[in-house]
């Protein structure tokens, strides 16, 4: 079982090294609007019984939850870049359009995501952790004796296990290389919100730093920086947070690059 162990470590590191990185804060001047980048972000909305965010999409009311979340992620992102964000069924879902300037958020429940464990590994090491993974896969085989589909199993669920111990507690995540960030349904996010804005402000927030993670930005420490994964739910229910010029001009390079 040791290879299980290796790619669980693997896994679990590649997961911290989302969070592990802190870069300076700069101060540049923000450029002029004529040259703002085009962002397109999908969002991906499961049906998800008893969920506040998930209702408010399929019961289609008129100013609804998910609505709300819409607009202040696009009130986030629009002093820098033109982004037009919309939320749809997951039947629609089109994974061949996804690149640098058209992105997707999945919500759902994470046991959902995890339904296809490969797609997660690519979204975090891309084909070289998929490739990895059939070689683990055969060693299995060699060393245990079993056959394909056993050990793929064994793999898969030590692979969920890791996924489950880095992610609980957390909104999502996003993936530079899947050009998607998935977000889950948060308890306490449910708990803590007094009323449906602070409930909207908090998934906003989560999909605006998910979004970061695409856009290849990393963690920082900066009080109240959008892309802080210890910012205080005070701040975060009251959308008091911020994206530096710093952040703008690497998203800018990101999307601007060949
Ligand atoms: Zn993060």
């Amino acid at each position: 079982m040791n290879n299980n162990k290796n790619l669980l470590k693997k896994l679990s590191v590649g997961a911290i090294a989302l969070g592990a990185g802190f870069i300076s804060l700069n101060s540049l001047e923000n450029l002029p609007s004529e040259n703002k980048n085009d962002l397109i972000v999908e969002g991906y909305i499961s049906k998800i019984p008893g969920d506040k965010l998930s209702d408010s999409f399929y019961k289609n009311e008129k100013q609804t939850l998910l609505e709300s979340v819409e607009s202040k992620i696009e009130k986030f992102y629009d002093d820098n870049f033109d982004i037009d964000v919309s939320f749809s069924n997951p039947s629609e879902l089109n994974k061949e359009s996804l690149g640098k300037n058209n992105v997707a958020i999945n919500y759902m429940t994470m046991k959902n995501m995890l339904e296809n464990p490969r797609e997660v590994l690519y979204s975090f090491g891309g084909q070289e952790l998929i490739d990895e993974l059939e070689t683990e896969i055969k060693k299995a085989q060699k060393v245990e004796g079993w056959n394909y589909e056993t050990a793929e199993k064994i793999i898969f669920d030590t692979v969920k296990e890791g996924f489950y111990e880095s992610f609980s507690g957390e909104g999502g995540f996003g993936s530079e290389i899947a050009h998607r960030a998935w977000v889950f349904p948060s308890k306490i996010y449910e708990r803590k919100a007094e009323n449906n804005d602070e409930l909207a402000n908090a998934y906003a927030f989560t999909m605006c730093h998910e979004l970061g993670h695409i856009f290849g930005l990393e963690h920082t420490n900066g009080k109240n920086n959008f892309m802080n994964p210890h910012l205080r739910l005070e701040d975060i229910l009251d959308f008091n947070f911020e994206m530096n010029s710093f952040q703008v001009k690497k998203i800018r390079d990101y999307l601007n690059k060949d």
